[in-house]
C-alpha cells in the first residue's frame, strides 16, 4: 500500500531511514514517498485504461508544486477549487486543458484567470454562477466548456462533514433541476454546457454509492441527449477510499469495476478527481515525544506536532495509525490496525502542544512504550494533512520532505519566526495619536 516499512525495527521511507531525515530537518516533518504517489496514480490509470478518461488529481488533498510536477509528468490533470490552486498547477507545469474547476464561490478574478488559462471544464455549482461565467466569458472574449454539478442524492456513507452529494448540501444543483438549467443555458455559445459532474464526498469505504450515482447520472445524460443536448463527458468526482488501516479500502480496480460498465459504448469521456486515494498513504508526519504525564487514570504522550499540523483526528474523528519510528523486534507492527494484538503495549492519548482540548492525534491508543526524545510516525498523513495546517498558536508550518529512492529533498522549508510576522505592519511605523 505504500513505501513506509520497518527494517530491523527502524522505519524507512523508501530506502531512507526516517530518523536520519528527522535529525537533519527537525520535527514535526511531513515525509512524502514519490514512489507511493506514482504507484497509486499508476493503479488508477491502469484501472481505467479501457475507456477514454482524464484523471484530475485533486490539489486540495496535497499540493506542493514539486509533487504536482511529477504527477503532471506522469500524465495527471488536476481538480482545482481556487485561483491559488490554479496558480499552483501552473507553477508545476500542468497542462491547463486537463484542469477542472469546482467550488461554490468562485470570484470574478478567479473565473477570469481560469478563462485566460483555457482550463478544461468549469464545474458549475449554481445557476447564478453559470450566468456570471457567461457574462465574464463574453467580457473577456473567451469561450469555455462547463459541466453542471448535480446532486444525485446518494449517501456516500462517510462522516457528515465529508458528504457532499446529498440533497441540501451547498454543492451543485438538485438532479431534478438539471433539465431546466440545460433548457435555459444549454445553447449558449460562450459557455458550452456539455458535461455532468458529480462528487459524492470523501473517504467512502464502499463502491456501491458510485454505482448508484453513475446509474442516476447516466439516466440524466440519456434524457438530456434525447432532448437534443450534446453531452461529451461525465465527471464522477473523487472520494475513493484510502488505506488508513491495512487493506481496508476498495482498490482502484474495485471502483473501476463498478463505474466502467456505465460508460462503455456510451461515447462519453470519463473524468475522475481522486485526491486522498492517491495522496493519503504517500506521507507520514514525524513528530518527537516532548513529555509523558498522567492525568487521573490517563497517560498522555505529548508530542511536538499539533492540531495545527494535522487536524483530521479532531475535525473528522479520523483514524491514523501511530507508531514509534524505532522499536524492539517484538514491536514491529504486522499491519496497521486500530487494536494491534501485541504484548506489552501501553494505552495512551497522543496529544499536541496547542491550547485546545481538541488537540489530539489518538485517544486510548495502544502503542509501544515511548520516552522523551523518541520519534513517532503518524501514518497516512498525505491527504488533508499539510494542506489544512495553520499557524494557530503562532506555530511555524512544518517542513515537507520528498523521498525518492535513497535520496531525500526538502521541498518546503520549515517556517521561521520571521515568516510568521512578515506580512504584519511594523508597529514602529504605526502612527500614535
Ligand atoms: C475534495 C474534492 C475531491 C477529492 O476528494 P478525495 O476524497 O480527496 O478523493 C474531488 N472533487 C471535488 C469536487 C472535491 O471537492
Amino acid at each position: 500500500m505504500d513505501h513506509f516499512n520497518y527494517e530491523k525495527g527502524r522505519l524507512f521511507a523508501e530506502q531512507v531511514d526516517v530518523g536520519d531525515i528527522a535529525s537533519e530537518v527537525g520535527t514535526p516533518v511531513y515525509i512524502y514517498s514519490k514512489a507511493t504517489f506514482g504507484d497509486h496514480l499508476g493503479k488508477v490509470q491502469a484501472a481505467y485504461a479501457g475507456v477514454e478518461n482524464t484523471i484530475c488529481y485533486s490539489i486540495k488533498a496535497c499540493g506542493n508544486i514539486n509533487i504536482l510536477k511529477f504527477l503532471a509528468e506522469a500524465g495527471s490533470g488536476f481538480d482545482i477549487v481556487s485561483g491559488g490552486e490554479l496558480y499552483r498547477a501552473k507553477s508545476a507545469g500542468a497542462d491547463c486543458s486537463k484542469i477542472v474547476y469546482a467550488g461554490v464561490g468562485k470570484t470574478d478574478a478567479e473565473i477570469t484567470e481560469a478563462l485566460n488559462e483555457k482550463i478544461g471544464y468549469f464545474n458549475i455549482e449554481s445557476e447564478a454562477e453559470l450566468e456570471n461565467l457567461i457574462k465574464l466569458a463574453k467580457k473577456t472574449g473567451q469561450t469555455t466548456k462547463a459541466a453542471l454539478r448535480v446532486n444525485p442524492d446518494v449517501d456516500p456513507r462517510t462522516h457528515t462533514y465529508t458528504a457532499t452529494g446529498q440533497k441540501e448540501t451547498k454543492f451543485g444543483v438538485d438532479i431534478e433541476r438539471a433539465g431546466q438549467v440545460f433548457s435555459k443555458y444549454g445553447a449558449n455559445e460562450s459557455v458550452r454546457l456539455c458535461a455532468i459532474h458529480v462528487h459524492l464526498g470523501s473517504a467512502g469505504k464502499t463502491v456501491e454509492p458510485y454505482a448508484e450515482a453513475m446509474q442516476k447520472t447516466i439516466k440524466l445524460i440519456e434524457k438530456l441527449r434525447d432532448d437534443g443536448f450534446t453531452i461529451e463527458a461525465i465527471d464522477i468526482g473523487g472520494g475513493y477510499g484510502a488505506d488508513y488501516e491495512t487493506d481496508t479500502a476498495p482498490t482502484a480496480a474495485d471502483y473501476a469495476g463498478a463505474i466502467i460498465p456505465f460508460v462503455q459504448n456510451k461515447n462519453l469521456k470519463l473524468i475522475l478527481e481522486p485526491g486522498a486515494s492517491i495522496a493519503a498513504n504517500s506521507a507520514i508526519l514525524v513528530t518527537k515525544v516532548l513529555y509523558l504525564k498522567t492525568g487521573g487514570a490517563k497517560k498522555f504522550v505529548i508530542v511536538d506536532a499539533g492540531m495545527n499540523d494535522l487536524i483530521r483526528p479532531p475535525l473528522y474523528n479520523a483514524f491514523h495509525f501511530i507508531w514509534p519510528t524505532a522499536v524492539d523486534k517484538g514491536f514491529v507492527p504486522g499491519k496497521r490496525e486500530r487494536e494491534p494484538q501485541i504484548n506489552g503495549l501501553e494505552v495512551v492519548d497522543i496529544v499536541g502542544p496547542v491550547c485546545e482540548s481538541a488537540d489530539f492525534f489518538a485517544q486510548g491508543r495502544a502503542i509501544p512504550p515511548v520516552k522523551r526524545g523518541d520519534l513517532i510516525s503518524i501514518f497516512t498523513a498525505g491527504a488533508y494533512g499539510f494542506t489544512m495546517s495553520s499557524n494557530y498558536n503562532t506555530r511555524p508550518l512544518a517542513a515537507e520532505v520528498l523521498v525518492d529512492g535513497d535520496k531525500f529533498t526538502v521541498i518546503r522549508k520549515r517556517q521561521n519566526y520571521e515568516d510568521l510576522i512578515s506580512l504584519e505592519k511594523d508597529p514602529k511605523d504605526l502612527s500614535t495619536p
